[in-house]
């Protein structure tokens, strides 16, 4: 398949031409240089490398109903909040369905992986391990802690088969357990992330001590606390759309402004579909609603190149011939290819037939 239009990737947008054969990008010149073939199909369009949700809590998705209108506590906090009754009085065979649908359902929207927090211990990791097997879906499951015995045994059987811990926040697991939990992924080159500053604003050295992989939310950070994030070097994952259900907005415009590394998630999906491309949509708009408006090329980079660094891939992130990239053929105008890839882009300009269908039966979930 030969795309002719526009790419953009962790270089940024241009113009361009993209030879794409079963899934892998085999040339990239300028436009009009491309040799013609025989039967080739041609294509106009924008080509990106796949995006990827920065966090989701998959088990939500085993909820089908319009969610209480209760407090955010109520709703989400462990562990009885509506939330956990739901997870605890789903059997996992129907946990395993809700989640492998919503996978499902990304792979549709071109996403190529997920970082999800999954509750319920080391049982709940392997539900989710089990519900993405065979899909080719690169599924990072950051595990949670119960409670239950000893930490450092529980971390240790989480790190055994998740790739890392995802805690609710620092509020709610001291200092001296995180630091357990920290460790342990080090050792093991696992992920630590924490929820920060959602509800309240914390101070920074709560969440950046010991050091995260990821944070999640900073909706109530100050744009001082964004600062010293940028410094610590640690990434952030925002979910604009789940924040804006309670009143909370992340501050967009000020990550941009501090050079933050940022992802974008759709948070639990009880709330919302694993949509990114409604995630980007509604970033941009709500941040021109309050005033505040965040560039189209740093939502782009979001979810399209941010991921893969983070993921300590930057060449997936990087559309050129011999790249491991996923290619994305979006049919989009190749004008300002990142206001057309947040503000336009559905699944359904998705070009098929670009990458080879995902695997079925059993393998490797990645
Ligand atoms: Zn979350």
């Amino acid at each position: 398949m030969l795309v002719e239009g526009a790419i953009f990737d962790s270089t940024g947008a241009r113009p361009g031409y993209v030879r794409v054969d079963r899934g892998k990008i085999v040339e990239v010149g300028d436009l009009g240089t491309a040799s013609r073939r025989a039967r080739e199909r041609r294509v106009r369009g924008i080509v990106v490398p796949a995006p990827f949700n920065g966090h989701t809590h998959l088990g939500d998705a085993v909820s089908v109903r319009e969610p209480p209108a209760v407090s955010f506590s109520e709703l989400v906090a462990p562990p009885s909040g509506y939330k956990f009754r739901l997870l605890a009085e789903a059997s996992p065979a129907a946990k395993a369905s809700a989640m492998r649908a919503a996978i499902q359902r990304m792979q549709r929207e071109g996403i190529a992986g997920t970082i999800d927090f999954r509750e319920e211990g080391a049982g709940g990791v392997r539900t989710l391990r089990t519900a993405a097997s065979g899909l080719g879906f690169r599924t990072v499951i950051l595990g949670r802690p119960t409670g239950e015995g000893p930490l450092a045994t529980e971390v240790e059987r989480l790190l055994a088969v998740g790739d890392g811990v995802g805690i609710s926040s620092a509020r709610e697991v001291d200092r001296a357990r995180r630091e357990t939990i920290a460790r342990a992924c080090r050792r093991r080159k696992k992920y630590y992330a924490l929820h920060a500053s959602e509800e309240i604003r914390e101070p920074v050295d709560d969440y950046l001590r010991p050091r995260p992989d990821l944070l999640v939310h900073l909706t109530r950070a100050a744009p001082a606390d964004l600062e010293a994030v940028h410094d610590a070097g640690v990434s952030v994952a925002v979910c604009p759309r789940s924040n804006a259900l309670f009143g909370r907005r992340p501050l967009l415009a000020e990550m941009e402004r501090t050079k933050v590394s940022m992802l974008i998630g759709t948070d639990n999906a009880m709330l919302n579909a694993p949509s990114i491309w409604r995630e980007l949509e509604f970033a941009y708009v709500e941040s021109r609603s309050r005033g505040a408006p965040v560039s189209a090329e740093f939502l782009a980079r979001s979810a399209l190149v941010e991921p893969w660094r983070w993921l300590r891939m930057p060449a997936a992130a990087r559309i050129e011939a011999g790249s491991p990239a996923i290619p994305l053929v979006l049919r989009l105008p190749p004008e300002d290819p990142p206001y057309q890839l947040v503000t336009r882009a559905t699944e359904h300009l998705i070009v098929r037939g670009a990458r080879p269908r995902p695997r079925r039966g059993r393998g490797g979930s990645g």
